[in-house]
């Protein structure tokens, strides 16, 4: 007799029913094996020090740092690091929380309250409030969520999973995008991995909406965390629409993604690896560019499976990929180690993107570096490399007005400038020109610099606080926040 609970047809139109992973063979006839993502979290640290035989100095520090900043790492990941010199290991520096992420002051006063017996609650509070000293959500983020054109279900005219900050990108964090395969120590959305600040998307259906009201925008960048978590089928829900002729203004798929580093097994062997690489093919071929955008930050995450899932996106899901990653101090501060990753990725086929200066966000004062390093490293790297890898873009902030890139440094009219100009702005216009602020060698972000020659405020500043003060009150009336 049917169970009357079970609904048949409803399980039978579930579209990834569960496979085992498969091995992968490359071209070469060279067996790839299935790795399982096994994922561990900050409780798990001395564990993993204990396995690799090592007894970490810093190791009670790094379980504090772990309580602010989110900790997650798998096995692929760990198998990645160099753990005889740990210690000077990017892949370490990359994953692991560093005790100078957080400041003495504030890691002995989390050790203080713990050791005084404080509450849980009392403890959460005051890791929360360190958090919120660390401007988690920069560059004005929640003023980018967009509003339907015409507001005809209240409910749903602020659409709080969408990001549109520039004409022709919209950005949507799907609610199952929230997380990452590995999370980097220097992430700027660190607040999306602690439960707070989260920008979510249930379904397709407000993205669709959406899209279909704005002609003008080319390009959708599925982001998080890192879409790559999501399974195929809620992929096969976002992108198989878009290719209904009432989205033929929709050119691009962006995929902003780490998956390549953090588990390429995603591309290869995972149970749906080959549907979402058939998604992708569809569009493809549906007339859409499918553009992922990986995060590389230095060569040694370019391992043999991490190019060969690149080779499987760009040779048979018809893929380009671009690469970038910000500039950090002690992971990839060299120009060395940026031209050594551009000439793998360049003959690997991967194009060199963004070379990104480190966010005013989280753990700034740890990775930052001035932005005359930063033009340094880039300009050095540039010369190291041919023409080929000259497509990097940098070193560029993305910040509230938009990507500002550092251009050059230069002495106009007597006086020391940095040269800039907006790779993409709030205002397309913005784009046109170039700027000038006063050389500061101190200066590690945009908000440090004051402009050139006398001026009281860049070009540009007016207009940002109009377009900032009028979103936030929209907001305000639509959240009711402050
Ligand atoms: S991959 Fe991106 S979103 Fe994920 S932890 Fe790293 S920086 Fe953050």
């Amino acid at each position: 007799m049917n169970n009357p609970k079970i609904n048949i047809e409803k399980l039978t139109a579930f579209k990834n029913p569960f496979e085992t992973p498969k091995d992968w063979v490359t071209p070469t006839g060279k067996v790839i094996k299935h790795k399982p993502f096994k994922k561990y979290l900050r409780s798990d640290i001395p564990g993993i020090f204990n396995a690799q035989g090592i007894n970490d100095p810093y190791l009670e520090d790094r379980k504090i740092v772990a309580q602010v900043f989110p900790f997650k790492i798998n096995q692929f990941t760990i198998d990645q690091i160099n753990w005889k010199n740990y210690l000077e290991d990017p892949i370490f520096k990359l994953t692991f929380p560093q005790p100078e992420m957080l400041s003495r002051e504030e890691i002995d006063g989390i050790k203080q309250l713990k050791e005084s017996g404080a509450s849980r609650e009392t403890i959460a509070e005051h890791i929360s409030d360190i958090r919120s000293a660390k401007n988690p959500a920069p560059a004005n983020q929640a003023a980018n969520r967009p509003v339907f054109e015409e507001n005809d279900d209240a409910d749903i005219s602020a659409i709080d999973g969408l990001q549109h900050k520039y004409p022709k990108i919209v950005l949507m964090f799907h609610k199952n995008a929230q997380t990452c395969h590995a999370y980097c120590t220097y992430c700027f959305r660190f607040n999306q991995f602690v439960g707070k600040d989260k920008f979510l998307e249930d379904d397709s259906v407000r993205l669709h909406r959406y899209l279909k009201e704005h002609p003008e925008v080319t390009d959708l960048l599925m982001t998080g965390g890192d879409p790559a978590t999501m399974k195929s089928d809620v992929w096969r829900d976002v992108l198989e629409p878009l290719l209904q002729p009432e989205f033929d203004h929709i050119k691009n798929i962006r995929i902003g993604t780490k998956a390549l580093t953090y588990h390429p097994y995603r591309f290869l062997t995972e149970p749906d690896a080959d549907d979402l690489i058939s998604l992708f093919k569809q569009m493809k071929e549906g007339g859409k560019h499918i553009a992922v955008m990986a995060h590389f930050s230095h060569w040694q995450e370019l391992n043999p499976i991490t190019l060969e899932a690149a080779r499987r996106l760009r040779e048979e899901a018809g893929a380009v990929i671009r690469t970038q990653a910000p500039l950090m101090k002690g992971i990839n501060d060299s120009a060395e180690v940026w031209a050594k990753m551009w000439q793998i990725q360049v003959q690997n086929g991967l194009i060199p993107y963004y070379m990104f200066i480190a966010r005013d966000t989280g753990a700034q004062e740890y990775f930052e570096v001035t932005l005359d390093h930063a033009l340094d490293v880039y300009s050095k790297a540039r010369q190291l490399m041919s023409g080929l890898a000259h497509t990097a873009r940098g070193p560029s902030m993305s910040c509230g007005p938009g990507k500002v890139c550092i251009l050059g440094q230069e002495n106009v009219a007597g006086e020391e400038v940095f040269v800039c100009k907006f790779l993409q702005a709030r205002n397309p216009e913005w784009c046109k020109r170039v700027f000038f602020a006063k050389h500061d060698p101190k200066a590690t972000w945009l908000d440090q610099l004051v402009p050139a020659f006398g001026e009281k405020e860049f070009f540009f500043e007016q207009e940002y606080n109009d377009i900032v003060n009028k979103k936030k009150t929209y907001a305000k009336e639509l959240y009711q926040v402050s």
